[in-house]
């Protein structure tokens, strides 16, 4: 069996009490795949803890290491965008640091890849999940699934192995807005489902709040169709219908039974309601508008400020014949290995 090259993409944020132990869980698990060549693509995502001096650490110690750290924090979304930008391999992986995805999963995922599958997606159940979390989840993949055009899984997260041609369609969407679950879920190929047992953080704590998962949830919603838009023609139609219905009747009253004294609630719960409604709809407008917005500053998805190679800064401008890939500094060909072309 000809080697596989994995590369293993692990955003983190303030993971100090992590990295290095999730480092000797993956090492650990691959080590028994004698035919597997490692590479470990760390992201610091501008954690304001030791994270990035234990990436220093691990890179010093380890050759299969490669970390990137990024300027600020951009969110786990432009981290991972990173990590993928960054992987070499035939298969990249994708696992947060704090443990919640196991290692041991690693080997079983790569046999998968090895019989053709091009997306491995490991999906945890809910055990241990808090019992309105898990109400509150379930009900946003059945309204999600309901809602937009791609399929998404109940407890399928990012924990997953993408061949280099899934790699390579995930890379060649550069939407400013990433909604990764979707993206994944978009480009399809074939695909199998691992499930394990859900396991708890092991160290520092989770990012995710009610109110977090709420925006993360609307974004979900939005990302992917003008449903919204619809909805709110349909509706704006619906009442006018109504409103047109409910003029014929007053008016023939009016007419059967002479000028009635106008009736002051329907006005005041009609001025109210339809308030309400133009101003939802105007936000579901001008959430499109904001993301055109955004889409339209083509900014770069984040900023570098250290690799392992270019150790310590080393500033992001544009010399003679250099260019710059999804805000990582490239040198010109000879110097680094060739960066995929998307920004
Ligand atoms: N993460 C990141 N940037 C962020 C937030 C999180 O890179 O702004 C990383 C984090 O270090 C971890 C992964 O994303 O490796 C998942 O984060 P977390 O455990 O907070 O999310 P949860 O497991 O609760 O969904
Ligand atoms: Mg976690």
């Amino acid at each position: 069996m000809t080697d596989v090259r994995l590369s293993v993409v692990v955003p983190c944020y303030n993971e100090e009490a992590s990295v290095e132990r999730l480092h000797v869980a993956v090492t650990a698990a691959i080590a028994e795949l004698s035919d597997v060549d490692l590479e470990m693509v760390y992201v610091d995502d501008g954690s304001a803890d030791g994270t990035l001096a234990a990436l220093r650490r691990l890179a010093a110690a380890d050759p299969s290491v490669c970390y990137t750290s990024l300027s600020r924090n951009f969110g786990k979304e432009a981290a991972m965008l990173a990590g993928l930008e960054r992987a070499s391999g035939d298969a990249v992986v994708i696992m947060d640091a704090d443990l919640q995805h196991p290692p041991r999963l690693l080997p079983h995922m790569v046999a998968l890849y090895r019989q053709g599958f091009d997306q491995v997606i490991a999906r945890r159940d809910r055990h241990g999940d808090r019992l309105l979390r898990m109400l509150a989840s379930r009900s946003f993949y059945r309204l999600v699934n309901w809602w937009i055009d791609v399929r998404l899984l109940d407890g399928a997260g990012d924990f997953r192995l993408l061949s280099r041609l899934a790699v390579d369609a995930v890379l060649a969407m550069p939407e400013y807005n990433r909604f990764s679950k979707g993206l994944f879920s978009w480009i399809g190929f074939r695909t199998v489902v691992v499930a394990h047992r859900n396991e708890s953080r092991r160290a520092g704590r989770s990012r995710w709040t009610f109110g977090t998962l709420f925006n993360y949830a609307f974004d979900g919603l939005l990302s992917f169709n003008n449903r919204p838009l619809r909805l709110a023609i349909y509706g704006g139609l619906s009442l006018t219908l109504i409103a047109v219905v409910y003029m014929a009747w007053v008016v023939a009253d009016a007419v059967s039974k002479g000028i009635d004294v106008p009736g002051y609630t329907t006005i005041i719960v009609s001025v109210i309601g339809l308030g309400g409604l133009q101003m939802a709809i105007l936000g579901v407008i001008g959430e499109y508008i904001g993301r055109i917005y955004y889409e339209t500053k083509r900014r770069p998805h984040y900023l570098v400020q250290e690799t392992e190679d270019l150790s310590r800064q080393r500033p992001l401008r544009r010399a003679a014949g250099e260019s710059v890939v999804g805000g990582l500094p490239v040198a010109p060909a000879g110097d680094t290995p060739a960066q995929p072309e998307i920004g």
